[in-house]
């Protein structure tokens, strides 16, 4: 099984791509297709079709999957595009922690 170094409610930055540099949060993660929604990056426009009478058409913009490969986790604490680690505590517990400031966030 693929672990996701990505999580929902993440903030991250886009890597490579037409999005490159824009941040946002994790709005769902995939982890079959390694992949993840974020908030306001990869925008597609869909134009919809009244289904019914009286209803009228319209655009909505609809984020698009992004791979998990171009995306790195922002940390909260310093706001730097960072990687993150794992480590264990002395109770046991297991956190993500910030490999610049070392801040630590629940798992
Ligand atoms: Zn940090």
């Amino acid at each position: 099984m693929n672990k996701m170094h990505i999580k929902k409610g993440d903030t991250v930055v886009v890597l490579s791509g037409k999005d490159k540099g824009k941040k946002g949060k994790v709005l769902t993660v995939l982890p079959k297709q390694n992949k993840a929604i974020v908030e306001g990056v990869a925008l597609a426009t869909k134009h919809t079709k009244p289904r019914k009478q009286g209803e009228t058409g319209g655009i909505v913009n609809q984020e698009i999957a992004i791979h998990a490969c171009k995306l790195m986790h922002v940390c909260t604490k310093c706001n730097k595009p960072t990687r993150i680690g794992r480590k264990v505590l002395d109770d046991g517990s297991i956190v993500r922690y910030c490999k610049k400031c070392n801040e630590t966030f629940a798992d």
